[in-house]
């Protein structure tokens, strides 16, 4: 058949211009990466905590910031859409997926560096990483960080804290690129920090890396004090399940958990997706949730937290794709 009749259907034809369009940009990045690296139709499923969600056209997994920078050139040259992600433990993708170019800065791209009391980690290096080699070098101040399950770029970024700790009390410096892949230094108050905000959010850059400053402490009551927060999430939070973390941000003077529990919600359920029965804050996908029974959820639980005590919750968790 030839696929260019014209009774085709625009639609038809839409979809076939963005395949060969996607093939145009597939071949330009297979030029700058490993085939390892560039992954097509990829399930976002199993790349977010949440276990929801449809496929991203590509997923790009860069081993450096010179491969960040090309890989953002033909991604800018082609007019595609990209964002980035860490370890997805704060993201939603929709059921229909990311038609577009999604860099995963995690794993390959998490090389974590001390000197005196400073620790400085690529945007990939897990928190729970960034807090072991703190403890190993006898530093403190990054304990709070140990049982967060992001990337320290998602962390800088969403200016991540627990436990009356928060990223903006240790963070020293940043390398980030903005969107036109130009290298962006910020230090100390150019990051911008308030409650899970952040310059780089606000901006859309990407962390590259990040410096903390800490203070020299005795290693063992480092790791008590990580062993002890990381057992009180055990405790209060469902983490035998997949979720987002919190759902919701804290409302001034208040807690989104009571406020959705106060409204008669623990365990409300829409399809596979429930306000979690031991912590009312979290949503949890009991087995085979989708992101529409996420995010109708989400909506619901804002309708009647509204109804019920007047104040309006904002979301924490990042919803991609449409
Ligand atoms: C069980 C559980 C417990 C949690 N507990 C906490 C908690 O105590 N405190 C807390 O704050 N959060 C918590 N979270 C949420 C989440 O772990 C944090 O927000 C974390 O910082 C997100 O990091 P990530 O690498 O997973 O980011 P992702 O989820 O991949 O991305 C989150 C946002 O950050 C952006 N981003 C990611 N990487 C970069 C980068 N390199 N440059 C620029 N932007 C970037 C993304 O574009 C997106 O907007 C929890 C989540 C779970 C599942």
């Amino acid at each position: 058949m030839n696929l260019w009749q014209p009774n085709m259907g625009s639609a038809g034809l839409s979809l076939l211009y963005r395949c060969l369009f996607m093939d145009n940009v597939y071949n330009q990045l297979i030029n700058i990466l490993q085939q390892q690296q560039l992954l097509t139709q990829i399930s976002m499923k199993e790349h977010t905590s949440m276990r929801v969600g449809g496929e991203a056209a590509m997923l790009v997994l860069p081993y450096s910031v010179a491969e960040i920078e090309q890989v953002l050139h033909v991604l800018l040259r082609a007019h595609v859409p990209h964002t980035i992600m860490g370890n997805g433990t704060n993201l939603i993708v929709s059921d229909s997926g990311y038609s577009g170019v999604i860099l995963k800065l995690a794993d390959n791209f998490a090389a974590i560096r001390v000197c005196g009391n400073q620790i400085t980690a690529q945007a990939g290096a897990s928190l729970a990483a960034v807090s072991n080699a703190a403890w190993r070098a006898g530093l403190t101040g990054f304990e709070f960080a140990s049982g967060i399950p992001g990337t320290m770029g998602g962390a800088v970024a969403m200016n991540a804290g627990a436990y009356d700790g928060e990223m903006k009390d240790v963070v020293l410096k940043t390398t980030a690129m903005d969107e036109n892949g130009k290298i962006i230094h910020l230090n100390g108050e150019e990051h911008e920090f308030s409650y899970r905000k952040s310059f780089i959010q606000k901006q859309k850059l990407i962390v590259l890396e990040t410096t903390i400053q800490l203070e020299a402490g005795e290693a063992d009551r480092i790791k008590e004090k990580m062993q002890s927060l990381n057992a009180r999430r055990r405790e209060k939070q469902p983490l035998n399940l997949p979720s987002a973390g919190s759902v919701f941000k804290r409302p001034p003077d208040n807690f989104a958990g009571k406020l959705i529990e106060q409204a008669g919600l623990r365990g409300f359920r829409i399809g596979g997706a429930q306000v979690s029965d031991k912590h009312c804050g979290f949503i949890v996908n009991i087995g085979d949730a989708t992101a529409a029974d996420v995010i109708a959820l989400i909506k619901w639980v804002k309708d009647k937290v509204y109804e019920n005590s007047g104040v309006m919750l904002e979301e924490e968790v990042k919803i991609l794709g449409g």
